[in-house]
């Protein structure tokens, strides 16, 4: 924990902003997780973004996945579009429509695999092939899978990008983010922007994520066999209407899903039959999932949607893309399985009574 270094030190450092011994350690645990040369770390997942994005310059165009993190939707329309930087979004899911790399020639093409809320998953090798023969760079924001589970970098993407406050840290003590890449151009711009635009972590927050991430493999198979166990038992249940989880037969990508990520990760979402007031009725009788934003902590989380993070979203366009009022997100943490599924029987039994 230090704001600055004596002159001269053997490990070139000068200035925490610039670098410091927890961020190195830090860097040098995702560039290996992710299998690339290179990685950087930042004060948050949106700082991570912030560091691309700033990266570009105006008239420059970003691809989009149309189901994208809000705060990345944000930050294009609210902050980047001011500077004059365009982004165009499409369904990249559709095979048919990777065309628009090819037609639109962007510079950036801005993937998130598996996708947030609706859990949708992007064919990284397929769209990396057809960005490359365009050349265009393809970003990942890898923050769902975790690079135990899923490897962009070795799959063609340029970047991966994840909000390490979620599973690579994993215990929800504290905020970062890591940008990892094989090419040394990207990786000289991430290490300029964590220092011109002071988007560095704090070197205790640095130091909690590596100590996070010593336990993400053990995490990571926890999380997936109690979501996958959690969302196929629900999917069997009279009250809900529908379940996605990648790594059930029944999600529409999931051949794509099985062949590049390992296991399904530990979110699922499902929709229960009844009205909005039903929904968060049974998330408040809940006692191991707590009602809440994030993702990717040991504790077990739910959240909806409709009345939390798409809550600005008119409801007729949240129906459309498919937020309906009985929908959840769980995120299942590392409790005992056998618990978990308790608890959504017992708060079930309730509202249905
Ligand atoms: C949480 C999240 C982010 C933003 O990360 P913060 O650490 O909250 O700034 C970005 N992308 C995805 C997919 C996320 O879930």
């Amino acid at each position: 924990m230090t704001s600055t270094f004596q002159t001269g030190n053997p490990d070139g450092f000068d200035y925490t902003r610039s670098g410091n011994p927890n961020f190195r350690m830090l860097d040098a645990c995702v560039a290996a997780l992710e299998g690339g040369q290179y990685a950087t770390c930042f004060a948050s997942g949106v700082s991570a973004i912030t560091a691309v994005v700033s990266s570009l310059k105006s008239g420059d165009l970003i691809l989009a996945e149309e189901n994208l993190y809000g705060s990345t939707y944000r930050m294009f329309e609210r902050v980047f579009a001011k500077f004059g930087l365009k982004v165009a979004y499409v369904d990249l899911s559709r095979g048919e429509n990777w065309g628009e790399i090819e037609r639109q020639r962007p510079l950036l093409v801005w993937l998130e695999s598996p996708t947030n809320p609706l859990l949708k998953i992007l064919d990284i090798a397929g769209i990396s092939a057809v960005a490359a023969q365009a050349g265009a760079a393809v970003l990942v924001d890898n923050t769902f899978a975790s690079p135990f589970l899923q490897r962009p970098l070795e799959l063609g993407a340029t970047l991966s990008l994840s909000s390490t406050t979620k599973y690579i840290n994993g215990h929800s003590d504290c905020l970062g983010g890591a940008v990892a890449t094989n090419d040394p151009a990207w990786q000289e711009r991430m290490v300029f922007a964590q220092k011109a635009l002071g988007l560095q972590p704090s070197p205790f927050d640095a130091w909690l994520t590596t100590r996070g991430q010593r336990t993400l493999a053990l995490r990571m198979e926890r999380h997936s066999a109690n979501a996958l166990e959690l969302a196929g038992w629900l999917e069997k249940h009279p009250r809900v209407r529908s379940v996605r989880y990648p790594f059930l037969p029944s999600h529409p990508q999931h051949e794509l899903a099985r062949r590049q990520m390992g296991a399904g990760s530990g979110i699922f979402i499902a929709e229960l039959a009844g009205t909005l007031e039903q929904a968060l009725e049974f998330c408040r009788s809940l006692q191991l999932f707590t009602l809440a934003e994030s993702l990717g902590g040991v504790e077990s989380l739910v959240c909806h949607p409709a009345s939390m993070t798409h809550a600005s979203v008119p409801p007729e366009v949240r129906r459309g893309v498919g937020i309906g009022d009985g929908l959840l997100r769980f995120s299942a943490g590392i409790e005992d399985g056998a618990d978990l599924r308790a608890d959504l029987e017992t708060a079930l039994a309730r509202i249905y009574a």
